[in-house]
């Protein structure tokens, strides 16, 4: 982790240095001296990204099999709302909102010299959410594995709606389960339960404000944990 946070502020700095290359660019129109400097740090910076990228999958490949190991190496004390974007980018990946993905596209991975994770922009901002964690999903656990860099999602594909459909891709729902993993982390639920008193309940629909996952999204994550017919979990999904 160390190595890639040094390399994701390198490539911070040197993306700031072309920035203002490319300022003083347009005030002194094509100065020789200049644009060699700016192909230079264009250079520099493919460079750097290529390196970032190798180092990611391979900080992955090698230390990371599951959503909770990826906590522990990210967060001091994991927090109750993961925001999966942030996530990715400690990892040195980029993160784009993408309108111009085709309608049947919820989100892609790939990569082009740094990993990209592109999502659709969505009703919900939890939809949203899930999106990017199903994407990180990919990356974590079958980029950094295989030879496919690239994954393009269908809309049908993903659980964050309340239909869920059973998808018949192991991929996609090793992808699926990751996302609702990592946005509901078991130890943080736990935790809730055991902060309950006597009879006291958590309603599924505190948890779903708490994690900002869809009920879909909580009710899957909770049957994986073996956790749906918790006493302690009030059940109040919409479609009960
Ligand atoms: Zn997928």
């Amino acid at each position: 982790m160390k190595y890639i946070e040094k390399l994701n502020k390198q490539i911070l700095n040197t993306q700031k240095m072309i920035d203002s290359t490319n300022e003083l660019l347009i005030k002194n129109n094509s100065d020789t001296m200049l644009v060699f400097m700016l192909q230079q740090d264009e250079g520099l910076l493919k460079t750097l990204k290529q390196v970032r990228t190798k180092e990611t999958l391979s900080f992955l490949k090698n230390n990371v099999s599951t959503s909770e190991q990826l906590l522990q190496k990210i967060y001091m004390v994991v927090p109750f709302e993961i925001n999966p974007i942030d996530v990715a980018q400690k990892l040195g990946i980029l993160v784009m909102k993408n309108s111009l993905l085709n309608d049947s596209e919820a989100g892609k991975c790939y990569i082009n010299d740094e990993i990209v994770i592109e999502y659709k922009p969505q009703f919900t901002h939890n939809r949203e959410r899930f999106s990017v964690a199903h994407e990180l999903g990919h990356v974590v656990k079958h980029m950094a594995h295989a030879n496919n860099t690239h994954y393009e999602d269908s809309t049908e594909l993903l659980y964050a709606r309340n239909d869920y459909i059973d998808s018949l891709n192991p991929i996609e729902k090793e992808a699926d389960e990751f996302a609702g993993n990592i946005l509901v982390p078991k130890q943080k639920i736990l935790e809730l339960l055991h902060s309950l008193e006597g009879s006291e309940q958590i309603s599924t629909k505190l948890l779903c404000d708490i994690f900002k996952v869809s009920e879909g999204a909580l009710y899957h994550t909770l049957s994986s944990y073996r956790m749906s017919q918790n006493l302690k979990i009030k059940k109040e999904y919409s479609w009960v």
